[in-house]
């Protein structure tokens, strides 16, 4: 500095007088001073910082001089406004941020919080401790996250946790917290720890939405077919690893159909929520219970006895409880708009219960136990439904004989392996006046050096044609035949007036083209119209009754006769009687064979000939077996038969032969 002054080092003039008056002033003053100068270094043109000593003194000339020491803290300058900029940063960080932000200086007992951190959890700046945050945690999460916090405090671990807390007003929020400890001792013990906390409450929610629509039923709420696969796997997994077994039980609803066409939908969903209720609480907790679908239910049922026999003592048990927990009425009352009290409909009902009983070993497949179930389900169907069965092996050779004979039945169709049989019907003076085509399909006989030829019984196959559709092709096929065959004997004397009667399944009457296709048969046949007789039973009204009775009167316009096959073993016979178009009741053959012994039958049938004199309609019994009970049939006014007294259904060689004979 020597031989300088203030302008030489500092290119600014301004910096150089305030340098030269600071000086003279503390000069004057004559007191020392600490002063922040910048200076702009006349060579670089940078502005650096620093902090001047200024001390006064005289000499031994007793002048005043001066001593400046000067400290370059340009860098501890740039230092401290980055770190009041990161302050601000930080600041302005925790105040915006969603997250509730906290930082535990452990020994001291002291937390800082954010904002938002308050807002989150609802307490107020006096409420910081830990133990106030604590208290918040609803009881039963306080566990989980103590073992989060001390994993974390012990270990190296980070601390996660979800839990719920219970808001000062009321409102109970789910939270995601996560920290770590950021500072220990030279022993390892946590110092500090800082973390943030986060409302997941919504995520929570979208979750268990998204959750409860793909694996839950939205009507019921129970577990749907997806959860329930799941289930399943995992009992089949628990099964091989722990040597234990558990059942699946397929419940489905007896009758279900006719309360949701009887009453409408909305009552039917009222029954099944109803149904869930008391299913659920029909059976232990551990259990699981789905709705598969429709009005199916399916429970899985664990830890059952090892022995077979006791665990089916067990299944039934439990199955009798539900069977008793279904028994009792349902009260339904279904708010429709604008009815001021809704509308209450009382409901009884039963169910079925199919149910395979498994070890992990035996069915390791879901699907397979499903279908297992299932098939012991139709099995409880079909032996008059309210009841359970468990499955046992030999259902499934059933089935498979029954899938067996689908294939087959499928195959004889294509081939036309199909023959009618016509059984004749007789009037009082036992003279031939109609016959009745009966299908018949002719087997091979396992004996082929006889060359016989076996017939499959109709009642073995026209269920499982019904069943499968496959009715509605070979129907159309003996329609067919029998209209030509008919009109085929225009010149035979006998044969030529006959009526033919053929056999129509329901599912043919529900066909909407099913007019337009008898009028194509009939036409093409060249018959008279007059000399076709429709045999329904009354299982035509299970469907859309208006309709099922218009086609009826618009057949009868035609002048095609109806007769009501199998009468006497329906349930509605009487109240619709009066509003079926029909010719004629075919009294069912079991009300014939035991006429002569049964008096409750002979009434019956005395009972039938006489309501369809009074309905002005014709009437004819069939099964007549012997002589006996045709006359008993003469004397209650029946005039016209059917049955092996007369003649068995005969092929057409045989009824050729047959009438020869009656022309004899
Ligand atoms: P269904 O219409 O009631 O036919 C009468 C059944 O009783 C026939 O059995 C006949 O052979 C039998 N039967 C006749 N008289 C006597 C008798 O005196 N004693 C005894 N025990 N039985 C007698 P089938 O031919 O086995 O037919 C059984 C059922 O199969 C028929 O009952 C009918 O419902 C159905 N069916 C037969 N052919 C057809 C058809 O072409 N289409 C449809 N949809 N069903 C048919
Ligand atoms: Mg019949
Ligand atoms: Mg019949």
């Amino acid at each position: 500095m020597l031989g300088h002054d203030d302008g030489y080092f500092t290119g600014n003039q301004e910096q150089s007088n305030f340098f030269l008056e600071n000086v003279q002033a503390v000069m004057r003053s004559f007191k020392a001073e600490v002063v922040y100068e910048d200076s702009t270094d006349a060579k670089t043109g940078e502005v650096r910082h620093f902090l001047s000593y200024k001390v006064p003194f005289k000499n031994a000339d007793e002048e005043v001089n001066i001593l400046v020491i000067a400290k370059d803290i340009t860098d501890i300058k740039r230092l401290k406004i980055q770190a009041e900029f990161n302050e601000k940063r930080l600041n302005y960080v925790l105040e915006t941020t969603q997250e509730g932000v906290w930082d535990w200086d452990i020994n001291a007992g002291k937390v800082f919080h954010n904002q938002y951190w308050f807002t989150l959890t609802g307490l107020n700046e006096s409420q910081s401790s830990f133990d106030d945050f604590e208290a918040c945690i609803l009881v039963e999460d306080r566990a989980k996250v103590q073992t989060a916090l001390k994993n974390c405090l012990e270990g190296d671990s980070k601390y996660c946790a979800e839990f719920r807390i219970h808001r000062p007003d009321g409102q109970v929020i789910w939270v995601l917290d996560r920290g770590e400890v950021v500072e220990r001792d030279a022993l390892g013990k946590p110092l500090r720890m800082i973390g943030a906390a986060q409302d997941i409450t919504q995520q929570k929610y979208d979750k268990h939405q998204i959750e409860q629509l793909a694996f839950y039923d939205p009507l019921t709420s129970l577990p749907n077919r997806r959860l329930l696969h799941q289930c399943l796997e995992r009992t089949i997994i628990y099964n091989q690893q722990h040597h234990s077994v558990a059942a699946v039980m397929f419940l489905d609803l007896d009758n279900f159909k006719m309360l949701n066409d009887t009453q409408g939908h909305a009552f039917g969903d009222l029954l099944l929520v109803e149904v869930a209720h008391r299913l659920k609480a029909a059976i232990v907790q551990e259990n699981t219970i789905a709705r598969f679908g429709g009005d199916e239910f399916v429970m899985v049922i664990n830890k059952l006895d090892l022995n077979h026999s006791a665990a089916a003592q067990q299944v039934f048990d439990i199955a009798k409880h539900v069977h008793m927990a279904l028994s009792k009425p349902f009260f339904l009352t279904s708010n429709i708009p604008g009815v001021e009290k809704g509308i209450h409909v009382e409901h009884q009902l039963t169910a079925s219960i199919g149910v395979v009983i498994f070890n992990g070993r035996n069915f390791t497949e879901v699907d397979e136990l499903l279908k297992l179930a299932d098939l012991a389900l139709y099995r409880a169907k079909t032996e008059g439904r309210n009841q359970t069965v468990i499955f046992d092996p030999s259902m499934q050779q059933d089935l498979w004989a029954a899938q067996q004979l689908q294939n087959n039945f499928r195959k004889a169709i294509g081939q036309n392996q199909f023959e009618l049989f016509y059984q004749p019907q007789f009037n009082d003076e036992r003279r031939i006046i109609g016959l009745e085509a009966l299908i018949r399909w002719p087997v091979p006989s396992p004996n082929k050096d006889l060359a016989l030829v076996e017939y499959i019984s109709p009642s073995d196959f026209i269920p499982m044609a019904e069943e499968t559709g496959l009715i509605l092709p070979l129907g159309i096929w003996v329609l067919t035949h029998a209209c030509q065959q008919i009109t085929s004997w225009q010149s035979h004397p006998i044969l030529k007036d006959m009526t033919v009667s053929v056999n129509i399944s329901a599912k043919q009457l529900w066909q909407p083209n099913f007019i337009e296709q008898v009028c194509e048969i009939v036409k093409q046949a060249g018959l008279k119209p007059a000399q076709l007789k429709l045999e329904i039973t009354e299982s035509v009204l299970l469907n859309d009754v208006v309709d099922t009775i218009h086609k009826l009167h618009v057949l009868k316009e035609l002048g095609i006769h109806i007769s009501l096959d199998d009468f006497g073993t329906g349930y509605s016979s009487l109240s619709y009687l009066k509003r079926l178009p029909v010719n004629e009741i075919k009294i069912d053959q079991s009300f014939i064979r035991d006429l002569m012994t049964d008096e409750s039958d002979s009434i019956m049938v005395k009972a039938i000939v006489d309501l369809s004199k009074n309905f002005g309609i014709g009437v004819i019994a069939e099964g007549v077996e012997t002589e006996e009970q045709f006359n008993q049939l003469l004397l209650f006014g029946c005039r016209q038969f059917q049955g092996y007294f007369f003649s068995k259904p005969l092929s057409l060689l045989q009824l050729k032969a047959f009438v020869g004979l009656l022309s004899a």
